[in-house]
């Protein structure tokens, strides 16, 4: 999913068909917040359709993103995510759990020094990073059991 390019140039309208599968993985990404990576989903499809496969999904996805009906989300290094809203809004990401927080659409940065002359931006990405406060939680409760252990010592 990752040599996926971030724009298509060249929507294949003509190779989509709405399938059953394809339409339930357009009703579980509808309203969905969590961006959840492809195999996130084959799972959650699979419920309703035992027998589809990754590779079903991981097409069905590409068609979507090429329609531009969804999202690519890639401030997670180690996979893809999806999103179906589409309107360049910018995201945190909990390095500790993967959780993937929106944030509001920002205006864009100004350009630091050095671009080549000539050379047109066409987008940009912002990707914040942090500790969500769950995971703030245990690592909490963690530091308290290692208290309690040197006491016991
Ligand atoms: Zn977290
Ligand atoms: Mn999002």
């Amino acid at each position: 999913m990752r040599n996926i390019p971030y724009k298509r140039s060249a929507p294949a309208r003509h190779a989509f068909r709405m399938t059953p599968q394809r339409a339930e993985i357009l009703r579980v990404l509808e309203g969905n917040k969590s961006h959840p990576s492809a195999e996130q989903l084959h799972r959650r499809i699979a419920r309703k359709f035992p027998g589809i496969s990754v590779a079903t999904v991981y097409n069905t996805l590409e068609s979507l993103l090429g329609r531009g009906e969804i999202a690519e989300v890639r401030i997670d290094r180690s996979r893809s995510r999806f999103d179906p809203c589409t309107d360049g809004h910018a995201h945190l990401m909990c390095v500790k759990c993967g959780l993937i927080a929106d944030l509001k659409a920002p205006p864009r940065p100004p350009v630091p020094a050095g671009k080549p002359a000539g050379f047109q931006i066409l987008h940009f990405n912002l990707e914040f990073y942090g500790v969500c406060p769950a995971c703030a939680k245990p690592a909490g409760r963690k530091e308290n059991k290692s208290c309690q252990k040197k006491e016991k010592k």
